[in-house]
């Protein structure tokens, strides 16, 4: 997502716009901007770069009061960090302004590189899945064929759901022994094992070569939630039979069938359900990122 302040900068800029970025052209200058946590972060691609040139740079950003910058090759990333209130975003554009009028004005004939292939060139804006780079025509036909070639081969991997289950809750086991460790023997609440069936969980799938899509990030939801219920009945089986002294299956079944102890289960499954839904919806997002089965390749449009 962009934020409108950014959108407002872009347009002010005559820039395009990609899924969570503003880019394009500034004179002969290549500028990327994107926003993140308390941030605004901008790239800044220009055609040649030397020592002197830095040193303008600097002085400039100092100006701005800006103290730290990462070089990149061709290029420079500011980060203008937003504690309380959002940088003025007409002080991004005096510094985006200045520093491309300056590069213009000494290299006035020579061209951004392409981001792929390094040649001098004109380039237009592209966002290939989450990557937003400019690059040449040569290079955009040729990742296109690329991406299109390995989208068509993710089309033919077997949908091996089953096996990805199987191995989730297979992997999952340890968890079991954890919570188990946890609630009978050290008398700490059991729930936060469960982070741990999460993070075995994924693992297993990813083990069994379950297949990489939302389907597949479902699954490892769901064997999550049986492994976390099913281990906190049989850490509360262990524990009756522990208090009992005799392993009396008949008793344990009575037992585990009393309303009130049935309560109990149900409030540790919840509490559990509810630290490890954290955990799971924040891996959950870092999935459904990863695992989009195909990649997009998006040119960037007007704002
Ligand atoms: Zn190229």
């Amino acid at each position: 997502m962009i934020w409108p302040g950014l959108l407002k900068l872009g347009k002010e800029l005559q820039l395009k716009r990609l899924d969570a970025e503003v880019v394009g052209m500034v004179k002969n200058c290549f500028v990327k901007i994107y926003g993140g946590q308390n941030m605004k972060v901008l790239e800044l691609f220009v055609p040649e770069i030397s020592d002197l040139d830095k040193e303008y740079i600097i002085k400039r950003l100092h100006e701005g009061g800006i103290k730290k910058q990462t070089w990149l090759e061709y290029g420079i990333k500011i980060i203008f960090y937003e504690y309380f209130l959002p940088y003025p975003l007409k002080k991004i554009k005096g510094i985006i302004f200045d520093i491309c009028s300056y590069f213009l004005e000494k290299y006035p004939d020579q061209k951004i590189r392409c981001q792929k292939c390094g040649v001098p060139n004109d380039l237009e804006a592209y966002s290939y899945g989450s990557a937003a780079m400019a690059v040449c025509g040569e290079c955009q036909k040729l990742s296109e064929s690329e991406i299109e070639a390995r989208n068509a081969e993710n089309k033919f991997v077997p949908d091996n759901y089953a096996a990805g289950f199987i191995g989730s809750l297979l992997y999952s086991i340890p968890g079991i022994f954890a919570t188990i460790f946890l609630f009978v023997f050290l008398n700490m609440l059991a729930a936060i094992s469960s982070v741990l069936y999460v993070f075995l969980g994924i693992r297993g799938y990813k083990k069994f070569k379950g297949k990489i899509s939302r389907f597949g990030a479902f699954l490892i939801i769901l064997s999550t939630m049986l492994m976390v219920g099913f281990g906190i009945i049989l850490a509360y089986s262990v524990l009756i039979l522990k208090e009992m002294g005799t392993f009396d299956i008949d008793m344990l079944l009575y037992i585990l069938r009393i309303p009130e102890v049935q309560q109990e289960m149900v409030k540790n499954i919840m509490v559990s359900y509810a630290i490890s839904g954290i955990y799971l919806v924040f891996q959950l997002i870092q999935m459904m990122k990863e695992w989009r089965s195909d990649i997009t390749v998006n040119k960037a449009r007007e704002i």
